[in-house]
């Protein structure tokens, strides 16, 4: 069902009205974490004047430690359905576990499936039968094959508004958190008709390399960015040494025009 081989005219996934696809390069932007009502706001204006037409944001956060910072959840779900009203952004944010897929449905415009949950095949079928477009993250030891395998098991559900999301693999380097595989955008494109976006704000896991990501995203035909922007991230609850602040968000928007995609 994903297979270019059937459907050789790739994909546009619209999300709330706005395109992912080929001929543009959309931002989505945002708080890694929903924090507080006033954080989201701050982090959406910021996305909206960098230009993003979708804003990002975790109220079910998958954390590697069980201590850290877990997410509001309906809470956060609520936060984020009144930035939309106050900003017009229609919101992405992540569902981790197939008995929430309908709870977070009711408020995103799109479902984010993390890394971490790629091969949940129980949530995977759930994401697929929700009626809202999907985020698929590349499982960070994942094989291009199997992330297109995970894409049609919400495919097979009945549900073809399925965006591919690269956020960088696990490699022997340490200097940087995933090491982003820009080959997986090309290679995903021909193999199959879906978008697909990077994420340079997880691959890296750093605020300097965020840029430098995004431009290799673009200029390698990325159908799309995800970014991290924060207003006070080092008072940020998830991920703050990797959010992007006021002053980067020039450059941001610049990237964004300056390098028009491959088609
Ligand atoms: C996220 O985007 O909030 C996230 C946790 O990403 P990933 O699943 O790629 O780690």
């Amino acid at each position: 069902l994903v297979s270019r081989e059937n459907h050789p005219e790739r994909s546009t996934v619209h999300v709330g009205g706005v395109p992912i696809g080929p001929g543009t390069v959309t931002l989505i932007a945002g708080p890694c974490a929903v924090e507080t009502h006033q954080q989201t706001l701050d982090a959406a204006r910021m996305a909206q004047a960098a230009g993003a037409r979708l804003l990002r944001g975790g109220a079910f956060k998958p954390r590697t430690s069980p201590y850290a910072f877990q997410g509001l959840g309906e809470a956060g779900l609520r936060i984020l359905a009144d930035v939309r009203e106050e900003t017009g952004l229609p919101i992405v944010t992540e569902v981790v576990d197939a008995q929430d897929v309908e709870l977070v449905a009711r408020y995103a415009d799109m479902l984010q499936v993390g890394t971490r949950n790629m091969q949940n095949f129980a949530l995977l079928q759930a994401v697929g039968a929700a009626g809202r477009p999907v985020m698929l993250k590349r499982g960070m030891s994942a094989t291009i094959e199997e992330w297109l395998m995970a894409a049609e098991y919400v495919a097979q559900r009945g549900n073809l508004d399925i965006v591919l999301c690269e956020r960088g693999i696990r490699t022997f380097d340490q200097a940087t958190r995933n090491t982003l595989d820009v080959s997986a955008v090309p290679v995903a494109q021909r193999l199959s008709h879906l978008p697909v976006i990077v994420d340079p704000s997880h691959s890296g896991g750093r605020r300097d390399l965020v840029l430098p990501l995004t431009r290799a995203a673009v200029a390698v035909g990325a159908d799309g960015v995800i970014i991290d922007v924060h207003p006070q991230p080092e008072q940020a609850l998830c991920d703050g040494p990797q959010a992007l602040v006021e002053d980067d968000l020039g450059e941001l928007a610049q990237t964004m025009t300056d390098l028009p995609p491959l088609l």
